[in-house]
């Protein structure tokens, strides 16, 4: 498979991911949040790269190309999350992780990762959910650290989950049903408002 695409099954898989360069380096998550762009489609496509404050995204001419990342330039700030309409990038911190830098160690504790979430509700900080692979499967708990919505968001709140660290590069989203509606943050005015008991 060239540089530029991967065969598509619905989601990336890790391995397709890996050979399409996908997968930045451990070394760099482990200073700071870094996006993750799990992009693999060439499509017309760019919001990412006009969304990004730091000009850290560039997809160029044609439009068609890869979103390539510089890593030195990205803060982890999670705008470009928002902006995507195929809900392909993450971001990933490692710097609360042991051995989050050290090459061919699997990292020990903690790691934040955060995705873009367009249910409702949304869950509340501090709240335990079941975090899902790229598959939609549980594979850990994870607790709740931020959900953020911006107005530049639009209706995409960014969650932020702290996950066992060693299942970071599989942690992409949580699983809707674990979220327990009396603990759910709504929006005031939402006709589905649950007020937490
Ligand atoms: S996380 Fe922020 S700084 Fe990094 S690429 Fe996205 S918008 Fe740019
Ligand atoms: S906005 Fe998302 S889908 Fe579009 S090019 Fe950027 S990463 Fe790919």
């Amino acid at each position: 498979m060239t540089e530029k695409g991967v065969a598509y099954d619905g989601f990336p898989s890790s391995e397709e991911l890996s050979r399409s360069r996908r997968v930045p380096p451990r070394e760099r998550m482990a200073r700071g949040p870094l996006a993750v762009i799990e992009c693999v489609q060439e499509i017309p496509c760019n919001p990412c790269e006009s969304a990004c404050p730091r000009g850290a995204i560039t997809v160029g001419r044609p439009i068609t190309n890869l979103p390539r990342l510089d890593d030195d330039r990205c803060t982890g700030c999670g705008q470009c999350l928002a902006a995507c309409p195929g809900l392909a990038i993450f971001v990933i911190d490692l710097s609360r992780a042991g051995d989050g830098g050290a090459a061919g160690r699997e990292p020990t504790g903690e790691a934040l990762v955060s995705f873009p979430y367009e249910r409702l509700p949304s869950p509340s900080v501090d709240q335990m959910v079941m975090a899902t692979d790229r598959a939609g499967q549980g594979i850990a708990a994870g607790r709740v650290v931020k959900v953020r919505r911006a107005k530049a968001f639009d209706q995409t709140a960014i969650v932020t989950l702290a996950v066992p660290a060693r299942l970071a590069g599989e942690i992409r989203g949580l699983d809707p049903s674990s979220i327990r509606p009396s603990e759910a943050v709504i929006r005031p005015g939402s006709p589905r408002e649950v007020r937490p008991t």
